[in-house]
């Protein structure tokens, strides 16, 4: 069957944004999409077939070949080609784990750092089957990827009461936030803001390179803090891509872990290639020490809500059981594990 202009130019930038394509390639495509979908059919077979759908806003040549290519019926060739390069899943090994997955805890709109609207996150959380999607917008004090105050949060919050009303019930975007954990262990965002989400990712962002019994007593703090449920990234290594490598942080894994274990806090496993965070040797320590897991995406664009393939990989691995990691359990059960009492 034949698809839109719309949707081509769609699935080809969920495909680039997988396969971690320059960003400039993918907005082409996004880009030229948000024109399709604001010019009017007719208009478009018109220019089609005057060659002239190149004076559109954000419409070049290759966009313009899969629209053309779409309106007569063919499969476009660029989407094809990709489609050939994608078959599979990212990583093997973890499959399992993956088809255990009801739901991603951990992703950014452009509300903040990532790439895309909330509701084109949304569209494609649903096509990859999720049950539900936690949106986790940075915090305030992140201010070069334009992190939420409370107003902007509240607004927010409002929005996806909004989406999830026109939805059909079987998906649900819930409400969340990756709080920055402060010098001192705090959060960076008011209580009663924080009591207003669904689940909270607190993660490290600044003075990564602190003195390891400070950066233990400040990770324990942000631990222990009733409001936290999952422990974002929490070495803070990077270990290949755009931004270079960073060494880990230096901490008590074993104390950081048993107040994990203690208050109920999930360790993320990140699944970003550029993180693979925690290494495997803390994950290890964390599963030896009793703690659940929340396997991650991070996305910052809806093609890398696909990345869980590889936190899959790397969990089943190691031997983390589906019963330990939170993202397997069915919607309300995560919600009253996420906000007890
Ligand atoms: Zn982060
Ligand atoms: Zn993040």
């Amino acid at each position: 069957m034949a698809l839109e202009p719309f949707d081509a130019l769609r699935r080809i930038a969920f495909l680039l944004e997988r396969s971690r394509a320059g960003t400039y390639r993918v907005k082409a495509f996004r880009g030229a999409a948000q024109t399709v979908a604001d010019t009017e059919p007719d208009e478009l077979r018109s220019r089609a077939e005057a060659g002239t759908l190149g004076d559109l806003p954000g419409v070049g040549k290759a966009t313009a070949a899969v629209i053309e290519q779409a309106l007569a019926g063919e499969h476009p060739a660029y989407l094809q080609s990709l489609e050939e390069k994608s078959r599979g899943p990212l990583a093997t090994g973890g499959e399992e784990l993956r088809a255990a997955l009801r739901g991603d805890l951990h992703s950014h709109s452009d509300w903040s750092d990532g790439g895309s609207p909330i509701e084109e996150m949304v569209m494609t959380a649903i096509e990859l089957g999720h049950d539900y999607q936690v949106l986790t917008d940075h915090s305030p004090r992140l201010k070069v990827a334009n992190g939420l105050d409370s107003a902007r949060l509240t607004r927010q919050l409002g929005v996806i009461d909004a989406i999830n009303k026109h939805l059909d019930g079987s998906f649900t975007l819930l409400k969340g936030i990756e709080v920055d954990v402060l010098d001192d262990g705090s959060l960076d965002q008011t209580d009663d803001m924080l009591a207003r989400l669904d689940v909270r990712v607190a993660s490290v962002h600044s003075k990564l390179k602190m003195a390891k019994a400070a950066m233990t007593r400040r990770m324990v703090a942000a631990v222990q803090n009733p409001r936290t449920n999952v422990l974002g990234h929490c070495t803070g290594q990077l270990v290949d891509g755009e931004r270079g490598i960073r060494g880990r942080s230096d901490f008590d894994a074993g104390a950081v872990f048993a107040a994990c274990a203690e208050h109920d806090v999930a360790v993320e496993i990140n699944s970003r290639p550029e993180r693979r965070d925690p290494p495997d040797e803390l994950i290890s320590l964390a599963l030896e020490q009793g703690c659940l897991f929340s396997i991650d995406t991070d996305a910052h664009a809806p093609g890398q809500l696909d990345f869980l393939d590889y936190g899959c990989a790397r969990a089943q691995q190691l031997g983390v059981p589906a019963e330990r990691v939170v993202n397997t359990w069915e919607r309300d059960r995560l919600l009253a594990w996420a906000n007890p009492g």
